[in-house]
C-alpha cells in the first residue's frame, strides 16, 4: 500500500537492454521507494532519438516487470514532452540564462570539447543552446556518499541544453520531469554524480525544490569503466532468480536463501540499509557477473 509522500523514480536511456549495473541501479531505486512505502515510477529518457530506440524501451519494460519491478503509474516517455522541455527553455532564454551557441566539435577541439566560455554566436546560424554556468558552488547533502560540493561550471564548461538538431539534453528533460512528477527522492548510479551541481544550478534557476539525492556505487569492470554493451557486458535474463540474487549483493544485501523473486524483493526491503554502500563510488564486477 503506497502511502508516504516519498515518490522515486528509475530513468533509463534505451540504448540497449539492461545489463547487470542497471539492474542494480533499478533495484536500488526500487527498494529505496517501498522501504518508505513510497511511489516508484519508471520513466523513459529517450530524448536523444539518435542513440535511444523503442524497440530497446519495450525490452527494458519487459525486463524490468519479468523482475516484478513494475512502475507504480504510467511509465512516462520523454519523447511525447518535449513541448514541456521547449517551455521551460524559453524561460530560460527570457531570463537570458542560456545562449545560442553556434560552435562545432571541431571549433571546440582546443578546449577537449568541452565549451568554456560564452561565445559569440547568433541564432541566425544552426545553434545549441547552452546553459550560462556562474561558477558557483553547489553543495548537498548525499543520502549515500555524505556532503558534496561541486561547482556548477563541472570543469569549466557550458553544457549544452538543447543540441543544433534539435534534440533536448539529458540535463534539461531530467530536471524538468523530476520536477515535475514530483520526485522527491533520486537513487541512482554514481556515473551521474559529476553533473548533478547543473542540474542543481537549474533547480536554482527554476526556483525548484530540490529532490533528496542519493548515489549508490556505480558497476565498474577490472579497468574501472561503467558496464556497457561497449564493453561486452551481456544483457540480463528475464525473471532469473540467480542474477536477481547477484544484482542485490552489489547492494550488499544478502537474498540467496530466497526462493523466488517476490521473496528475494521482500529480503530486500526488509533489509535495506544504504548506509552499507556509503563513500564507494564504484564496485568491481564479478568476471562471471558480465557474462550470462
Ligand atoms: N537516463 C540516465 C541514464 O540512463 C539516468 C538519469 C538519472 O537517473 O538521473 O544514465
Amino acid at each position: 500500500m503506497i502511502s508516504s509522500g516519498y515518490r522515486g523514480r528509475f530513468a533509463p536511456s534505451p540504448t540497449g537492454p539492461l545489463h547487470l549495473g542497471s539492474l542494480v541501479a533499478a533495484l536500488a531505486s526500487y527498494v529505496d521507494a517501498k522501504y518508505h512505502q513510497g511511489t516508484w515510477i519508471v520513466r523513459i529518457e529517450d530524448v536523444d532519438a539518435v542513440r535511444c530506440r523503442p524497440e530497446y524501451t519495450q525490452q527494458i519494460l519487459a525486463t524490468l516487470e519479468s523482475y516484478q519491478l513494475i512502475s507504480d503509474e504510467a511509465v512516462r516517455l520523454q519523447y511525447e514532452h518535449t513541448a514541456s522541455y521547449e517551455a521551460y527553455l524559453t524561460q530560460l532564454k527570457q531570463s537570458q540564462n542560456v545562449f545560442p551557441c553556434n560552435c562545432t566539435r571541431k571549433s571546440l577541439q582546443a578546449y577537449s570539447g568541452l565549451h568554456p566560455h560564452v561565445c559569440q554566436s547568433t541564432e541566425t546560424q544552426p545553434h545549441s543552446w547552452r546553459l550560462r554556468t556562474n561558477h558557483e558552488e553547489y553543495h548537498y547533502q548525499d543520502l549515500i556518499q555524505g556532503a558534496m560540493s561541486f561547482a556548477d561550471d563541472l570543469d569549466g564548461n557550458h553544457p549544452v541544453l538543447k543540441r543544433k538538431d534539435g534534440y533536448f539534453s539529458y540535463q534539461l528533460a531530467v530536471v524538468v520531469d523530476d520536477h515535475l512528477q514530483g520526485i522527491t527522492h533520486l537513487i541512482r548510479g554514481a556515473d551521474l554524480i559529476d553533473t548533478t551541481a547543473q542540474q542543481l544550478h537549474l533547480y536554482h534557476l527554476f526556483g525548484w525544490q530540490v529532490p533528496q539525492i542519493g548515489h549508490i556505487p556505480l558497476v565498474v569492470n577490472q579497468d574501472a569503466e561503467k558496464i556497457s554493451k561497449q564493453n561486452h557486458a551481456k544483457p540480463i535474463p528475464n525473471g532469473d532468480l540467480d542474477t536477481l540474487i547477484r544484482a542485490l549483493s552489489y547492494l550488499k544485501i544478502d537474498a540467496q536463501n530466497a526462493t523466488s523473486i517476490t521473496e528475494a524483493l521482500a529480503v530486500a526491503i526488509q533489509n535495506w540499509k544504504p548506509q552499507r554502500l556509503s563513500q564507494q563510488t564504484t564496485t568491481v564486477i564479478a568476471p562471471k557477473d558480465l557474462h550470462f
